[in-house]
C-alpha cells in the first residue's frame, strides 16, 4: 500500500503550532514511508473565511521547509487543493446519500433549532436534533424542496456503540446515542466539514489521518459516512493536545499560539520542527536534537503517546539557542544582521560583534540586547562584580595582559586567546579567576557574549584603555 497523508486546515487565521506540529507529523510519515503527503485547504465555510489566511499557511510551510505531493491521480496538478472548487464533487456524493436514504432533508428554521437547543440546555440535555424531518416521505421531502429552505442531515444509528481503532487511543467506543444526524449539506449548498472531509480523503486516496484529538468525537460520523458510501476508512492516528504548563489547553492568553509569531520572533525553523516532532512522539532515545533528515528516519507513528503534551518554552528556547550556536556562520550572520539596530548596523566590525553573541543568545531576537555592550560604554559594575576586581592577583592579570597587548599590532580573537593561554602559564592563574575580571573591566557585567570577540570588537587602544581605568583606580 502506498502511504499518503494529508494536511488539511480551514484557512480561518494564523496556523497554531498545534496545527503545525499535525502538518509535520503527516509530513514525516509520507516521507518515511516514501508515500505522498497532500495539502488540502478545507475552506467551505465562507463565513469564516478569512483574508489571507491561505498565503499566510502557505508561507508558513515554506519557512518550514514542509513541501507537498499531487495527489495519486493528480501528477500535474500539485495542490493545494481547494474544497471550495470542488463543491459538485460534494454535491454528487450527498445526492447518492439522498437517493439511499441515508440523508435526509431537513426543513426545521433556525428558530425551531434554536427554541430546541434552549429547551435540551434547560434539562441539561447535551444539545442534538430531535431527528423530526428523519422520517418524512419521499413525497413530503420533494413537495417542500421546491418551497422551503432545507440542509441535509446524515441518518446516524440509533442504537449500539460505535467501535473503531486508533492507532494512537487503541479501541475507542462511543455510544451512537452520543452522536447528532450531522448536518452534511447546509442550505447554501456548501457542504460541511464531515461530508467534504470523508470524500476528499476518499477520492484523495489517504491512507492514514493524523489530526488533533478534538476530531476524535466525530470519528463515528465519519466511519458511518465510510460504510454508507461502501468506502474503505483510512487508519486513524489522533494526536493529543498541547498543553500549557500548568496543563490547560494552550491558548493565546497564555503565550504565543501562533507558529508565524515564533517566526517573527527569530526562532530558527529547525528548531521550531524538532521541538515540535517530540510533543507528543517520544523517540525512545536520549538525543533531542534531530535534523528533518534524522527526524524522517526516527519517527514512530507507533510511539505517538496519549498523554496531552507540554509546550515548555524555556526547552524551546534551549533548543533554539543549540541550533543557533551549530548554525553555519554566513547563514547566522546573515539571519542575525536583520536584528541589529540601526546605530550597530553600519559599523565596519558588527560581524565580530555578532560573533561574540553567537553563543549568548537563544533567539535572534536577543540579539539587540546582547549588542548593548557594544553601543554603550561599559555599565558600572554591580556589588558583586566589583568585589572580584578587588582581588589580589587581577593587578598582575591586566598587567600582564598590557604588556602582551603592547607586543601585537591589532587584536583579535585569536590572538586573544593566546594572549590568556600564555597568561594562564606564566601566572598559575586560571578559570574564573583569570577571566571574569577582564569581562567586567571591558563590560561592566559578569556574563555576555565571548570575551574574545568583544577584545576583538573593541581593539587594542579601546581595550588598553578600559583596563588602564581600572589599574589607576
Ligand atoms: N479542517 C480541519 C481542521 O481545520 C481538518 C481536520 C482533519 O484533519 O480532518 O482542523
Amino acid at each position: 500500500m502506498r502511504v499518503v497523508t494529508r494536511f488539511a486546515p480551514s484557512p480561518t487565521g494564523f496556523v497554531h503550532v498545534g496545527s503545525h506540529r499535525t502538518a509535520l507529523y503527516n509530513y514525516l510519515f509520507a516521507r518515511q514511508q516514501g508515500g505522498k503527503f497532500i495539502l488540502r485547504i478545507e475552506d467551505t465555510d465562507q463565513k469564516r473565511y478569512v483574508k489571507g489566511a491561505v498565503e499566510n499557511l502557505l508561507s508558513s510551510l515554506r519557512r518550514l521547509g514542509i513541501d507537498y505531493d499531487a495527489g495519486p491521480g493528480k501528477e500535474d496538478e500539485k495542490g493545494p487543493y481547494f474544497q471550495s472548487r470542488r463543491i459538485t464533487v460534494y454535491r454528487k456524493a450527498v445526492d447518492q446519500l439522498l437517493q439511499k436514504r441515508d440523508a435526509y432533508r431537513c426543513f426545521c428554521t433556525t428558530e425551531r433549532l434554536e427554541e430546541l437547543r434552549k429547551n435540551q440546555m434547560a434539562q441539561k440535555l447535551p444539545p442534538a436534533y430531535d431527528g423530526r424531518c428523519r422520517e418524512l416521505s419521499q413525497e413530503e421531502s420533494d413537495r417542500r424542496a421546491r418551497q422551503e429552505a432545507f440542509v441535509i442531515r446524515l441518518k446516524t444509528p440509533r442504537e449500539g456503540n460505535c467501535v473503531f481503532r486508533d492507532i494512537v487511543r487503541g479501541d475507542v467506543e462511543i455510544a451512537w446515542s452520543q452522536i447528532d444526524d450531522q448536518v452534511l449539506m447546509k442550505s447554501d449548498g456548501f457542504p460541511t466539514y464531515h461530508l467534504a472531509n470523508v470524500v476528499d480523503d476518499h477520492f484523495m486516496e489517504v491512507t492514514h489521518i493524523i489530526r488533533g484529538e478534538e476530531w476524535l468525537p466525530s470519528v463515528p460520523k465519519h466511519l458511518h459516512l465510510y460504510r454508507c458510501f461502501g468506502w474503505n476508512p483510512p487508519q486513524m492516528a489522533h494526536l493529543p493536545l498541547l498543553l500549557n504548563p500548568d496543563r490547560s489547553k494552550l491558548s493565546k492568553r497564555q503565550g504565543d499560539v501562533a507558529i508565524e509569531d515564533y517566526l517573527k520572533k527569530g526562532y530558527v525553523p529547525e528548531a521550531l520542527n524538532n521541538f515540535l516532532a517530540l510533543l507528543g512522539w517520544n523517540p525512545g532515545e536520549k538525543n533531542e536534537i534531530y535534523s528533518m533528515e534524522e527526524l524522517i528516519r526516527a519517527f514512530d507513528i507507533n510511539r505517538i503517546v496519549k498523554a496531552g503534551a507540554v509546550f515548555d518554552l524555556q526547552k524551546l528556547n534551549w533548543m533554539n539557542g543549540q541550533y543557533i550556536r551549530s548554525m553555519e556562520n554566513g547563514r547566522y550572520l546573515k539571519e542575525a544582521r536583520q536584528w541589529v539596530d540601526a546605530g550597530l548596523r553600519d559599523n565596519p566590525k558588527i560581524e565580530t560583534a555578532l560573533f561574540a553573541v553567537k553563543t549568548a543568545v537563544n533567539t535572534f531576537a536577543e540579539i539587540p540586547e546582547k549588542l548593548r555592550i557594544f553601543r554603550e560604554a561599559p555599565r558600572s559594575a554591580d556589588e558583586e562584580a566589583r568585589k572580584m576586581l578587588e582581588d589580589a592577583s587581577v593587578a598582575q592579570v591586566f598587567t600582564e595582559f598590557l604588556l602582551e597587548l603592547e607586543k601585537v599590532p591589532e587584536i583579535d580573537e585569536a590572538i586573544f586567546k593566546c594572549i590568556m593561554k600564555k597568561i594562564q602559564e606564566k601566572s598559575g592563574i586560571k578559570g574564573k579567576q583569570l577571566w571574569m575580571p577582564l569581562r567586567i573591566a571591558l563590560t561592566g557585567e559578569m556574563h555576555g557574549p565571548e570575551l574574545g570577540y568583544i577584545v576583538e570588537y573593541l581593539g587594542k587602544a579601546e581595550t588598553s584603555e578600559r583596563l588602564k581605568g581600572h589599574l589607576n583606580k
